[in-house]
């Protein structure tokens, strides 16, 4: 039998659950496909960083494909409507008897794929289908009557009996090589048009070697100090491996075996620095749990349905000046900075301009996250959503809407003596820490730097006012 393995968001060979299967049950080889969808890309708001990201990833796949015999053929389609056909076409030009892919998450994707399994089960191919993106199958974790966790604790918990009942499988061993056929891989475009932004391979190089590299070193010399460091923006605190992990060119299984190694395989104990990283692979998780759940959130609508009566402001000119980072604030115009720059921004300052979009400007969080979606290298829709969400007070679990971050106590608390702010905003850079979180306030020196477009205690009690306007909503 010869299988057809389709690659979306999991671009690697090791620890590859799909990849693995196909490879030890096809005796015929293996042909591995991906499909360019540009104008589909588009309408999930994916940008350059994110595109070129990927097509560097897939460049890297096929040639570790070759290496074991496996060619990657390439097919382009406009919109996912257009792939069942495709690939099933590609399955008979090239005798494969067997689909094998993995699942993934968000509503149009899952459409695809029931139409993909449908057309290939009447034509009498086999499809089969695998639980990878997560460690666990998140549909499966339930609380105990049966329904979806909207709450993360207790899911974490639920979560972490689950592995220690040892239900997980190990990580993948990496395919042995396969009989060669005389198909020859297809060419990954560099580029593919409509994605002409910011492209930076020098922050984000591709591959799994990369990844790995990216991993031991986090996991050997900065985990344990994780816990204290992660929401110190000017550190490296963090691991970055969010790129890798959205692209699957790592994978969270691969993540947690490292973390464990490093704990003495110790899941919830141990190691305060490891078991909070855990913590983050789990949330990970979680926004996956809650997109199967409740699929309306990938639908544009919140969590909270309620909250779909707050009255946004569509305040076009305050949206640029956050986009641009010219709010006045130095912590968040150097959290937007920081993303045009690099696409990718550090968790704190997320949170931290999110907050203020929804919160200071009330601004709906939905223009929020669809600008982070185009200009992220790490741009996925569960997390995405789910921290939007949270900041908004819109989504599970989410920051109570009493509970609003003054951004500049946040930027005296995590970004201490201003060098983060210095390294984004270079206008403020000759400020001493006294003045840089605030520089318009009291004696600060002229600078030319905009002046805050709103008071953060003015915009403040609007916002709660506006929930507590809400049906059903009492004061916090
Ligand atoms: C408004 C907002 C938007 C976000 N958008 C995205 C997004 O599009 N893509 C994305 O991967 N993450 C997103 N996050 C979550 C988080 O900010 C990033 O995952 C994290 O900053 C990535 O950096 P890191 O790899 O160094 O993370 P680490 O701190 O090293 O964490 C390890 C991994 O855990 C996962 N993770 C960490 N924090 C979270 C979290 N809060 N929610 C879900 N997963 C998490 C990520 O995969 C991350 O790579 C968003 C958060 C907010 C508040």
């Amino acid at each position: 039998m010869r299988a057809l393995m389709w690659f979306r968001s999991d671009l690697r060979i090791r620890d590859n659950t799909a990849l693995h299967r196909a490879c030890k049950t096809a005796d015929e080889g293996v042909i591995a496909v991906f499909s360019v969808c540009p104008e589909q890309w588009a309408d999930h708001d994916w940008g350059s960083m994110k595109v070129d990201f990927v097509l560097r990833n897939v460049r890297a796949l096929s040639e570790s494909l070759s290496r074991l015999n496996i060619p990657l053929l390439l097919i382009r389609a406009r919109y996912f409507a257009e792939l069942p056909a495709k690939l099933l076409r590609l399955a008979r030009r090239h005798r494969c008897t067997a689909l094998h892919f993995n699942q993934e998450y968000e509503v149009n994707e899952l459409r695809r794929d029931r139409e993909v399994v449908a057309l290939f089960e009447k034509r009498g191919l086999q499809v089969q289908t695998y639980t990878d993106q997560t460690i666990q199958d998140v549909s499966k974790i339930r609380t105990g009557s049966g329904g979806w966790y909207a709450v993360f604790t207790p899911f974490r918990r639920k979560w972490c009996q689950s592995i220690q009942q040892g239900t997980v499988p190990d990580v993948w061993p990496t395919p042995k090589r396969m009989a060669r056929l005389s198909v020859s891989p297809g060419r990954v475009p560099a580029r593919v048009s409509g994605f002409a932004g910011l492209r930076r391979p020098d922050l984000w190089p591709e591959g799994e070697r990369v990844a790995h590299q990216r991993l031991r070193a986090f996991v050997s010399r900065r985990i344990r100090r994780y816990d204290e460091s992660r929401d110190v923006p000017a550190l490296n605190g963090t691991s970055a491996l969010s790129p890798y992990l959205a692209a699957g060119v790592l994978s969270p299984r691969q993540c947690l075996s490292a973390a464990l190694e490093a704990n003495n395989d110790l899941l919830d104990s141990g190691e305060p620095g490891v078991t909070t990283w855990i913590s983050e692979l789990i949330w990970r998780e979680f926004y996956r749990h809650v997109l199967l759940g409740f699929p309306r959130i990938c639908r544009n609508r919140p969590f909270r349905v309620e909250t779909d009566r707050l009255p946004w402001r569509c305040d076009e000119q305050h949206f640029r000046a956050w986009c641009q980072g010219l709010t006045g604030v130095p912590i968040v115009d150097a959290g937007m900075r920081q993303l045009a720059q690099t696409g990718w921004m550090h968790n704190r300052l997320r949170m931290i301009v999110a907050m203020y979009l929804t919160k200071d400007l009330f601004i709906d969080w939905r223009w929020g996250e669809r600008f982070f979606m185009q200009h992220l290298v790490d741009g996925d829709v569960a997390s995405n959503n789910g921290g939007w969400q949270w900041s908004a007070s819109t989504g599970t679990d989410a920051a109570p809407y009493f509970r609003i971050f003054n951004p500049v106590s946040q930027s005296r608390r995590y970004d201490r003596d201003g060098d983060f702010i210095r390294r984004f905003v270079p206008e403020l850079g000759e400020l001493p820490a006294r003045t840089i979180h605030e520089p318009h306030a009291g004696t600060a020196p002229a600078v030319d730097y905009p002046r805050p477009l709103v008071d953060h205690r003015t915009a403040r009690g609007r916002a709660i006012r506006e929930f507590q306007r809400l049906p059903g909503r009492q004061s916090g």
